[in-house]
């Protein structure tokens, strides 16, 4: 069987119910998903798609997006928030914001699935798929994991974090995780008792920032966004790990957007992070990266 086809058929659709919804901070919630007797064929980094068509209640909406954009709406992918180990699938949605004046079309997918999915609601997906994944020989590479990641970034790097101590991997994690305010930190109490369970294998620094004050915070939250200092201070040889970057890039639009008013576009957090992590000396051959642009 050649590379093509067995990803072919490793990707399929699978009708499942959503059987729990967990409101993880303000405009982030994660869905659980029940998929029946289906075996689930995904590695932790993989994403599943859904596509916006499938929803009645979002009919006009895409049809006059469709319109506007005059262009079809595709699916939307989501990383897989779950560990294989967890005999369950998980998802975890930020809803995107419409923000006059900024953003040019009201998002389509997020508010529904973050505000209005209720237990009981059926929907396809359709997955497994996605490079972002742990390569089967990463422990003969290295013995230390730097995870940097922002807002709903932090989705596919759980599901890896999870994996990799679970299974007991030689692997020691270090997480960076970029937010605005303390209460949007996703997964805040279950990334703190990983912590606690691993104390030996994972290290996690909050990186806050629209927070000003820094005593009111545990002492691995600090202020600030993440930059050259902060990635300095965890890779004590920059050559000797490797890095799962995860997070916000710029987009498309923005980049066509730029390039029409004849500018660059304004860079975001994936990208700041790459020029920091190319500053301090990690090769690109070390990072593995997901753009959620
Ligand atoms: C591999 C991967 C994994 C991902 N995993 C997650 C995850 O785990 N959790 C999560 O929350 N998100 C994840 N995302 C992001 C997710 O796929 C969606 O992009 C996000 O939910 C927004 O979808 P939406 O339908 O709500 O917004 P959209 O309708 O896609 O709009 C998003 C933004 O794009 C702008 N826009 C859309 N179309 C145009 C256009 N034609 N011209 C100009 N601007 C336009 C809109 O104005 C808006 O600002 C992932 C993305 C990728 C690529």
């Amino acid at each position: 069987m050649d590379v093509d086809q067995g990803v072919r058929k490793r990707i399929k659709a699978l009708e499942v119910m959503v059987a729990e919804v967990v409101v993880e901070t303000p405009d982030a919630t994660t869905l659980v998903l029940f998929t029946g007797n289906d075996r689930l064929e995904y590695q932790p980094g993989h994403f599943l798609t859904i596509d916006p068509h499938q929803f009645d209640a979002l009919a006009r909406w895409t049809a006059f997006l469709e319109e506007g954009k005059n262009k079809k709406e595709p699916p939307r992918a989501y990383s897989i928030a779950s560990a294989r180990h967890e005999n369950r699938l998980a998802i975890t949605i930020k809803e995107e914001r419409f923000i006059p004046g900024t953003t040019r079309y009201p998002p389509l997918l997020s508010p529904l699935l973050v505000r209005r999915t209720l237990p009981g609601t059926r929907m396809t997906i359709t997955g497994f798929t996605g490079p972002y994944t742990l390569p089967p020989d990463i422990e003969s590479k290295t013995d230390h994991l730097l995870h940097v990641c922002a807002g709903s970034g932090i989705v596919p790097n759980y599901s890896i974090l999870k994996h990799a101590l679970e299974q007991r991997m030689k692997l020691r994690h270090t997480l960076i995780y970029a937010n605005k305010s303390w209460d949007d930190v996703i997964y805040r109490r279950q990334l703190d008792e990983l912590r606690v369970r691993f104390p030996e294998k994972l290290e996690i620094i909050h990186c806050l920032s629209r927070e000003s004050n820094p005593r009111r915070f545990p002492g691995h939250v600090r202020v600030g966004r993440v930059d050259e200092g902060v990635l300095r201070s965890v890779l004590a040889d920059p050559k000797a790990s490797h890095v799962f970057l995860c997070g916000p890039a710029v987009t498309k639009h923005e980049r066509a957007e730029a390039r029409a008013r004849g500018v660059e576009p304004q860079p975001r957090f994936l990208d700041s992070a790459l020029a920091a992590l190319a500053s301090i000396g990690v090769s690109r051959a070390q990072i593995h990266q997901e753009n959620y642009g």
